[in-house]
């Protein structure tokens, strides 16, 4: 269930770096807007602007309607990306989806297909930049062109397929049954008080679990909150997904370590009940399930300690539902794979 460690030595060390910041220099100013941006200015007088804290609210319905205008408007003159509809919604919505109505994107992706910029739809808009910073960094992974098997008509064999969408898959493999609820900001009870940072998704021990998006395996081992767990680094560093209370004994794919590079629907572990122990390979999470979070990372230094920032990702799961990875055991390993591969210009890089 939960995912920070909060180790005394990395409080320490996070107290004493921000009292010696404080101390050492007066020409460090810190800016706050409107809680939301953190401006530094270092003693070299260079500007530092990056986002502080996210609160995504942006409801399944929109993210889906969103996303099919992008999809729709992909080959015509006028492309519009789900990110800018997004960002302008929460912009004149101030991040409040109570009253939210699919004609409001419909709206905005009219004035854009009629020829207006998105600049000039949101020049008097003080927050639509921030918002799009926000779900930029979010969902930048999420939906671009891509290549994925597909089988044959005849079902004997399988081939490639060119496709622009959805590239992001559901962390439970395909037909393996789970249920969920919005669990984001629960309080927890095992160790010190926290909230939960994170969708807790139920299902039975054993079950593959998928990685959402592809990226470098930063983390993969022990940890006392979250049992066996792989963390996950998207390429462009900004999101990093987190898997726990993984399987006992067979935790992980077993060739995956870490510095492993992985692709969106590749299998990478299996669904369990491990954590709330010092001790390795204990089972302690009374009901079996994939404890999934995902934090931005708009600058490094909100990896660790105090600065992270965690999203609920409830919705999220939600519109990934619809994007499964089929799996096959291998009778001798025991280890489950994908049957349908995916290519991204991304993965040419590391060919
Ligand atoms: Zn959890």
């Amino acid at each position: 269930m939960l995912l920070i460690i909060r180790k005394k030595a990395c409080l320490i060390i996070c107290a004493v770096l921000l009292l010696s910041t404080i101390l050492y220099s007066a020409r460090k100013i810190l800016v706050y807007h409107n809680n939301t941006l953190l401006t530094v200015t270092t003693e070299e007088g260079t500007r530092k602007d990056y986002i502080k804290w996210v609160d995504f609210n942006v409801p399944y319905k929109a993210l889906h309607h969103a996303l099919i205008l992008d999809v729709q408007s992909h080959e015509t003159d006028t492309p519009i990306s789900w990110i800018e509809l997004l960002a302008y919604v929460s912009a004149k919505n101030g991040n409040n989806f109570k009253n939210f109505k699919e004609k409001q994107l419909d709206e905005v992706a009219e004035f854009l297909k009629s020829g207006k910029t998105i600049e000039e739809l949101t020049k008097d808009m003080k927050y639509y930049d921030y918002y799009y910073q926000a779900y930029d960094t979010i969902l930048s992974g999420f939906v671009g062109e891509y290549e994925i098997e597909v089988p044959d008509e005849n079902g004997e064999g399988k081939h490639w397929e060119r496709r622009y969408g959805l590239k992001v898959f559901s962390p439970i493999a395909k037909t393996f049954p789970y249920h969920h609820y919005d669990d984001f900001g629960n309080s927890r009870s095992y160790g010190f008080k926290r909230i939960h940072l994170g969708n807790d998704l139920m299902g039975q021990v054993g079950t593959p679990i998928v990685a959402v998006e592809g990226g470098v395996v930063e983390a993969l081992g022990w940890n006392q909150y979250g049992g066996w767990r792989i963390g996950i680094r998207s390429l462009d560093s900004k999101r990093y997904y987190y898997y726990a209370h993984l399987r006992k004994n067979f935790p992980y794919r077993k060739d995956l370590e870490i510095g492993s590079i992985v692709k969106a629907g590749d299998v990478i572990g299996y669904l369990g009940r491990t954590g709330y122990s010092k001790t390795e390979n204990v089972n302690n999470i009374q009901q079996p399930h994939l404890h999934f979070g995902m934090q931005l990372i708009f600058d490094e230094s909100q990896k660790e300690c105090n600065n992270e920032i965690w999203i609920d990702v409830y919705q999220i799961i939600r519109l990934l539902d619809k994007q499964r990875s089929e799996v096959v055991k291998d009778p001798e390993t025991k280890d489950y794979s994908r049957v349908y591969d995916i290519r991204e210009c991304q993965d040419l890089l590391f060919d």
